[in-house]
């Protein structure tokens, strides 16, 4: 299919009803649960290097309120820091990185809004801080060498570069078919072509990070992940599926071409936590300092951490609009701006159905690296 990630993925730019800035609750509970181990690791890479500009880079920014959450939390962590150890306040210069079709410009249009905002919350000064955006994929090289004291990265690395190559014949022949993501009618080659592209992809991730950390440098990185060992079982499968099953049905009902929906699978990989050591030891250039996972609704205004459905119809509802404001884009693309509202109409169906059997739970990696010396 040659879909090129780096042409078609980026989440629903703007701020509209389905837009990515007001579709990313499940994101923003992940930047909050992983607060502690962010401000653990800058604290730590700030009282190493002492530098006088500190330098930030967040990887996958996306735009919205969640983008801002995390620069500002990093300038208050560095802030305090540097108090307490006594120094004067570093200069704070963050990269902001995404994918070219990010809404880069929502970002800098909204910037001065928020820093009006901090800065009469804090009612003192906030260190001088510059921001930049690096567009391009964090599949590669995309700063100079040890330039870089910090990456922090959410919600962004079960992105894939690329449809991995073996869901298709070397005659071009859909393998995976009525699917969109591993499943368990997925074929054993299919599962370890999705593996294998994360694998690599993890892989250079880290090489790339490796050159463009400087002395004491770390990294925070939060995705999916699945808890099961066997992938098609995932939680993530669960959740693809329930879309795959949408596109089916309006194959049967002759709204959809059976062949693109055959052919069309997702660039997404939710790794399990040993895979995620395996790749982090097998490349050996970073220590894995701290791993927690945690568990989040998939409805992103259901807070609560028991097992109890409220309304299924709504979580439905809420479900199919933070998942829309994801994959809207990769979906267009492939199958017209016409089917939208009719296949995430019958996606919130799909899930309110699958809540009522299980509560099934997003499972939010967050590890931290440090270099290693
Ligand atoms: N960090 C934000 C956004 C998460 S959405 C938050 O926590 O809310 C995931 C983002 O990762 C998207 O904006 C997508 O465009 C970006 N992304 C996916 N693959 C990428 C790649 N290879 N390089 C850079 N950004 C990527």
């Amino acid at each position: 299919m040659g879909m090129k990630v780096e042409q078609v993925l980026h989440m629903v730019g703007g701020a509209g009803e389905t837009s990515y800035a007001t579709n990313s609750r499940v994101q923003e509970k992940a930047i909050f649960e992983a607060k502690p181990i962010v401000e653990e690791a800058l604290r730590e890479v700030y009282k190493t290097a002492l530098p006088e500009s500190m330098v930030v880079a967040d990887l996958g920014c996306s735009s919205g309120p969640n983008t801002f959450h995390v620069v500002f939390e990093a300038i208050d962590i560095v802030d305090d820091q540097s108090r307490r150890l006594g120094r004067p306040p570093p200069e704070i210069l963050f990269f902001l990185n995404d994918l070219p079709g990010n809404d880069f410009n929502s970002i800098f249009q909204s910037l001065e809004g928020y820093e009006v905002k901090l800065k009469e919350e804090k009612q003192e000064r906030i260190p001088p801080f510059y921001v930049v955006g690096v567009p391009g994929s964090f599949y590669g090289r995309l700063f100079p060498s040890r330039s870089v004291h910090f990456f922090h990265s959410s919600f962004c690395l079960m992105w894939l570069s690329r449809v991995p190559p073996g869901v298709e014949s070397n005659i071009g022949i859909p393998l995976n078919k009525e699917n969109i993501y591993i499943s368990e009618t997925s074929s054993p080659a299919v599962v370890e072509s999705y593996q294998e592209q994360y694998q690599r992809d993890f892989t250079t991730f880290l090489q790339s990070r490796f050159q463009e950390l400087g002395f004491g440098g770390r990294m925070v990185l939060s995705f999916l992940g699945r808890t099961s060992k066997y992938a098609p079982s995932g939680e993530l499968s669960q959740l693809w599926g329930l879309l795959a099953e949408a596109l089916n049905a309006m194959v049967l009902e002759g709204i959809l071409q059976k062949e693109k929906v055959d052919a069309f699978n997702l660039p997404f990989y939710a790794p399990s936590m040993e895979e995620v050591r395996a790749v982090i030891q097998s490349v050996g250039l970073f220590d894995l300092d701290r791993v927690e996972i945690f568990k989040s609704n998939w409805d992103p205004f259901d807070d609560s951490s028991d097992d109890r459905i409220y309304d299924n119809i709504i979580s439905g509802e809420n479900v199919a609009k933070s998942i829309r404001a994801v994959i809207e884009p990769v979906i267009a693309r492939s199958f017209g701006e016409q089917i939208l509202d009719n296949l995430f109409s019958r996606y919130a169906k799909n899930v309110a159905r699958h809540l009522l059997e299980e509560k099934t739970k997003h499972h939010v990696f967050v590890i931290a690296l440090k270099i290693k010396v």
